[in-house]
């Protein structure tokens, strides 16, 4: 059986008051069967790193740069998030691909480059309304998916997990119906039998993310494909304790 894991994106949220007073919040997460990742902002990555150091909430990075060490001003390497003490990297957010423009194949180059540096990544796929309203949902998220199968060996999938947010969503407060994601998810799973390989496809956790909630997540929860959560807003509040223990 495949581990829940829940992410927290804080996105481009909040301050050291909030990073301080939200540790205590983050630090009720029973301790069950859910693996917990939260991502705040790159300045707050240490802090919040050093905050939560012995517990069993992981601390992850929004992004990082496809290049070594170097003169690329404003970026940060997977180097500088190893010495931070992290271990998971979320990559290729719709924020990421269709404000900041990065492409497929920047953000697979990103994910192969922290993989190799022993990194797991939560690798962000999914359609837009307008793709979905077109009828090209596997379309979209099956050339996300292939960028990053190019790049990858067979064995670097242990230190995947694929995030299905719809881009509709995002922020939305329009969850996908749990027939709506379970359909993806399914769709994306057997992507990964046919394209990488059934073991592969049987382990690799698969997050459903975009507008979720103490409310909506126990009906998400129980579709066979949906591994857990990336939680957005939610994650910013007590309700990320509610989301955790719910799925667990
Ligand atoms: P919301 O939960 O705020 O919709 O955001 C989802 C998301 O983008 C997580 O990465």
């Amino acid at each position: 059986a495949r581990r829940p894991v829940v992410g927290g994106n804080f996105k481009c949220n909040g301050d050291f008051a909030f990073i301080k007073t939200h540790t205590e919040v983050l630090k009720t997460i029973p301790k069950n069967n859910v693996e917990v990742y939260v991502a705040p902002s790159a300045i707050h990555l240490k802090t919040l790193a050093d905050n939560l150091k012995g517990t069993h909430i992981e601390v992850a990075a929004q992004n990082v740069y496809y290049e070594k060490p170097g003169a690329w001003t404003g970026e940060l390497n997977v180097e500088m998030l190893l010495d931070c003490g992290l271990k998971t990297v979320i990559i290729g957010h719709s924020e990421r691909r269709r404000i900041m423009g990065e492409t497929n194949e920047q953000s697979a180059k990103k994910a192969a480059r922290a993989i190799s540096l022993g990194m797991t990544v939560a690798f962000c796929i999914g359609e837009t309304l307008e793709e979905r309203n077109a009828g090209k949902v596997d379309e979209v998220n099956f050339a996300q998916l292939e960028a990053l199968r190019a790049v990858l060996k067979e064995a670097d999938w242990k230190n995947v997990i694929i995030a299905y947010e719809p881009v509709w969503s995002i922020g939305t407060g329009v969850v996908a119906s749990p027939e709506q994601a379970q359909e993806v998810h399914a769709s994306i799973r057997k992507w990964l039998g046919e394209k990488v390989s059934k073991a592969v496809a049987d382990a690799t956790r698969i997050q459903y993310g975009g507008s979720v909630n103490a409310a909506n997540c126990a009906a998400l929860g129980k579709c066979p494909d949906i591994d857990g959560f990336l939680v957005g807003g939610a994650s910013l509040k007590p309700e990320f304790v509610q989301i955790v223990t719910t799925l667990g």
